[in-house]
């Protein structure tokens, strides 16, 4: 587990932007680099406009350059879990083994693989081109 992304996960959700629900997420990302990426929750009052802590993290990520997630720690107030949409993302930059951190739960950090939440993820390889489009 690495402590320094579970501290920065924690720093991010203090930023949250969370008034409607209350519930506070930060995710940090280390990227294949080494470098480390933070979201924090930016909910809106129109609820479908809501953006999580993991997303935005992967977008940063993603405009910083980087491809690859080979870690992402999450803080929450229950060591809550990234919802299907992030996991769906995340799939697409990370592998069946890349380990994310659930923080927040009264037992302490908890560790488990993406491939673990989120066992039949849609891959990029189940989408084939065609000159058709069909
Ligand atoms: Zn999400």
């Amino acid at each position: 587990m690495d402590e320094e992304l579970i501290r920065r996960a924690r720093e991010a959700r203090e930023h949250a932007y969370a008034p409607y629900s209350g519930y506070r997420v930060g995710a940090a990302i280390r990227s294949a680099d080494g470098r480390v990426w933070t979201g924090s929750n930016v909910e809106n009052v129109s609820f479908g406009a809501t953006l999580c802590a993991e997303r935005i993290a992967i977008g940063a990520m993603i405009s910083g350059g980087e491809r690859v997630v080979k870690e992402l720690a999450l803080a929450t107030q229950d060591g809550g879990t990234p919802c299907g949409i992030c996991l769906q993302v995340l799939s697409e930059f990370a592998e069946e083994d890349t380990e994310i951190v659930l923080d927040g739960g009264a037992g302490g950090p908890v560790a488990v693989s993406l491939a673990g939440l989120f066992p039949q993820a849609f891959r990029s390889a189940q989408v084939r081109r065609t000159e058709t489009g069909s």
